[in-house]
């Protein structure tokens, strides 16, 4: 049996290698390392693939998040509310910007910001909400804003989990994660489910002059050669990267089927398991796997991760510290804020290997093991 890892790159590219390499060896040929044709194209596919107006890439997904609440002119002190059960990136650029992370409580089935506790958190300093997709499944949108409208608040969507997602309004119609709120984005890391071979990101809108903002603070905050009307940054989506994203964005639905196909596999196999509670999908999502992540009832995380690892089984705890418990926000008041639904998932949650390139033997390997140790 080929070795399990939390996520198979290498496979994967086994299957896209010639499209791939031809790809890469085009953007050589060319030398057009910045800014080439196929930074142009991936936009043009992605927007037509998500169904949005603007995709404006950039160069990772953290600098994505940055340069959407620049462009939304907070002023320091300003509040933004984000859930602590995130990434760290997600409310890093909040403080880097000097703008205040409230962080409130995620739900325990979804694992998404909880759209009671953003209007709890509401003052009149909040510009801002910050929800995160987390893991692949879409938080409560249609809830978040609807407060946004209440409070005029912006909503900037983290979507680095969950490209290719569906959110599903009350009345039927559906729109793709990260093309809701404000402003959304998303990172090409490697092992997100739209992975290039380096980093990436990009921000997405349907808002004409927020694209243009958005533009512009990506690149030196200029607005025409070397007259630069702001502040901005250097962020940039390679030409190479980009080459490789064309290819894998015609495959993102594929990729997202084999996810799901992984996932049924093992909520099949835990399902009789009283001690795992399998990842519970809201209505109004689809979930696309980014981690499969279970929570576990009186069971030893650390000697079950151990066991697994004694059997070349991979696993990851996401996240062991949340945001408000980091050092980095103690001069912010992080410890402050009361969550303990937030750290009672931290102290539960393990995510099994999900990719790709799962097959039936390493999945009953991994759900048998599993199900040894947890009886
Ligand atoms: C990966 C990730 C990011 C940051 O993306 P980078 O490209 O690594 O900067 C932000 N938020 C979440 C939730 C992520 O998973």
């Amino acid at each position: 049996m080929r070795g399990i890892q939390m996520v198979d790159l290498k496979k994967q590219y086994e299957h896209i290698k010639h499209d791939v390499d031809a790809a890469i060896h085009e953007v050589l040929d060319s030398c057009a390392f910045i800014n080439g044709k196929p930074v142009q194209d991936f936009a043009a596919g992605l927007e037509a693939y998500l169904q949005v107006k603007h995709v404006i890439p950039c160069a990772n997904g953290t600098d994505a998040l940055q340069i959407a609440l620049m462009a939304l002119g907070l002023q320091p002190g300003d509040e933004v509310i984000t859930p602590s059960f995130t990434y760290i990136a997600t409310t890093e650029v909040i403080a880097l910007l000097g703008l205040k992370p409230v962080f409130v409580e995620v739900d325990p089935g979804t694992f998404c910001i909880d759209a009671a506790a953003i209007e709890k958190a509401v003052t009149s300093k909040t510009k801002a909400i910050v929800p995160v997709h987390l893991y692949g499944q879409a938080a409560d949108m249609e809830a978040i804003m609807q407060i946004a409208a209440k409070y005029n608040l912006y909503v900037v969507e983290d979507n680095a989990q969950a490209i290719g997602c569906d959110y599903t309004f009350k009345d039927g119609t559906t729109q793709k994660t990260g093309t809701i709120g404000t402003i959304g984005c998303t990172s090409f890391f490697p092992s997100k489910n739209l992975g290039c071979y380096g980093d990436g990101g990009a921000m997405f809108t349907n808002d004409d002059e927020l694209a243009a903002r958005l533009k512009m603070i990506a690149n030196h905050g200029q607005s025409a050669r070397y007259y630069h009307d702001m502040v901005g940054c250097n962020s940039r989506l390679d030409t190479l990267q980009a080459a490789v994203l064309n290819i894998k964005l015609k495959k993102l639905d594929e990729y997202i089927i084999a996810r799901q196909k992984a996932a049924a596999f093992y909520n099949q196999a835990f399902a009789g398991n009283p001690k795992i509670t399998t990842p519970f999908v809201a209505t109004y999502t689809n979930h696309v796997y980014h981690q499969y992540t279970l929570v576990l009832k009186d069971v030893n995380r650390n000697q079950l991760h151990e066991f697994l690892a004694a059997h070349n089984i991979p696993s990851m705890i996401y996240y062991p510290v949340p945001a408000h418990r980091q050092k980095m926000f103690e001069s912010f008041g992080g410890s402050a804020f009361k969550l303990p639904v937030t750290d009672w998932l931290t102290e539960r949650v393990i995510s099994l290997p999900i990719h790709t390139e799962l097959d039936d033997d390493q999945l009953a390997l991994i759900t048998g093991k599993v199900n040894e140790f947890i009886h």
